[in-house]
């Protein structure tokens, strides 16, 4: 007894050495990365990605893969052959999630064919379904209207996934920079997608709802069906204040959120006010999962995604665990590394996927 005191006095005045709210026994080490279990819960893989696989098992991270209703990936029974592929090649290792399509949108008996084919992908192993903003942002009626995520139309297929407990997986509108002036927006890789997809870029489409009105739509689905299992991807499209995704979880106490191609708008909030960003991740702990966005496209060997995978997740990694300043190509001033506790990186990089998902398990 006397030296198991002895050891935890000695352990307390270890940790007492560092700093006050940074005690080492608690935190991630930059080579711990290699060897903890990790699940990229935001991926595209719409090839065999062989090389990206690999990185995945030498970096221990599981890896999500999303279908998309996407003109720019592979028809929609392609990518989920892809996946399931993928899926039954290494179990646990890739997970997929199918998506809702808005092809035949304008026929009756569109709920009723998603509602069965949404059920014979889970049948097969998916492990949610993606919606997508082409619904809010291009999907329009003969009359030119634009179709919003609580349309009545839509609704028997969201009532069935709350039903059957089905996780959907929600991307709705798009950063906030996609409604400013190039100049305006806080980060070069916002400036560079909107300036490769013109038909995305809102600030120049007046004509489309807005970013308060794809929300708002999002929002009153939610309102509506609130036993939904919620993975709202892109931090909500809220990325801009953390605040603003803290009010979005204290309404809608189903739903999480992903970090998926986010992460830079953390690294923002942290050049001005880091301590905001790591009270965030603490306080929403149990509600935020990892995730990246990379894809690797149909035909591609997974060669170059592999190694924006190997660099995105160290850097993400150095971001989340360690403490120091860091510095990024994205925007010009340095921010702080946010040195969060070992418990929040394992739920926010394992444990709340698994939780969400537990076909991980
Ligand atoms: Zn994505």
């Amino acid at each position: 007894m006397v030296g198991r005191s002895l050891s935890a006095i000695t352990l307390v005045l270890l940790c007492l050495q560092y700093a006050a709210n940074s005690c080492a026994a608690d935190r991630y080490r930059a080579s711990d990365f290699e060897r903890v279990e990790k699940i990229d819960a935001h991926v595209h893989l719409n090839s065999a990605a062989h090389p990206f696989i690999v990185q995945a098992i030498h970096d221990h991270f599981s890896l999500l893969t999303i279908n998309v209703d996407y003109p720019d990936f592979p028809q929609l029974e392609l990518q989920q052959s892809v996946a399931l592929e993928l899926h039954k090649r290494y179990p646990r290792r890739v997970e997929f999630a199918a998506a809702l399509s808005v092809a035949d949108f304008q026929s009756p008996a569109w709920s009723d064919g998603e509602i069965r084919r949404i059920d014979a992908a889970i049948e097969q192993g998916a492990v949610g379904v993606k919606i997508w903003k082409n619904i809010g942002m291009s999907l329009r009626d003969p009359d030119g209207r634009y179709v919003m995520i609580d349309d009545p139309r839509i609704k028997p297929v969201i009532d069935h996934l709350e039903e059957r407990g089905i996780v959907l997986l929600g991307h709705q509108a798009e950063p906030l920079n996609c409604w400013l002036p190039f100049d305006k927006m806080t980060v070069k890789g916002d400036r560079a997608y909107f300036r490769e997809h013109p038909q995305y870029y809102m600030y120049r489409h007046p004509e489309v709802p807005s970013h308060e009105a794809q929300l708002a739509a999002r929002d009153r689905m939610l309102a509506a069906h609130p036993a939904l299992r919620f993975d709202s991807v892109h931090l909500a499209s809220l990325e801009w204040d953390v605040e603003e995704v803290a009010r979005f979880l204290d309404r809608f106490p189903k739903a999480n959120v992903d970090l998926a191609a986010r992460m830079v708008h953390l690294q923002y909030q942290a050049a001005t006010n880091p301590d905001k960003v790591s009270s965030f991740l603490i306080r929403y702990q149990d509600r935020i999962l990892y995730g990246t966005d990379i894809a690797v496209a149909s035909g591609q060997s997974g060669e170059a995604a592999a190694n924006e995978a190997r660099d995105t997740w160290r850097t993400d990694w150095q971001f989340l665990t360690s403490s120091g300043i860091m510095h990024t190509d994205e925007f010009a001033a340095s921010f702080h590394a946010l040195g969060l506790p070992k418990t929040v990186i394992d739920k926010i990089y394992r444990i709340n996927a698994e939780t969400m998902y537990p076909q991980f398990l």
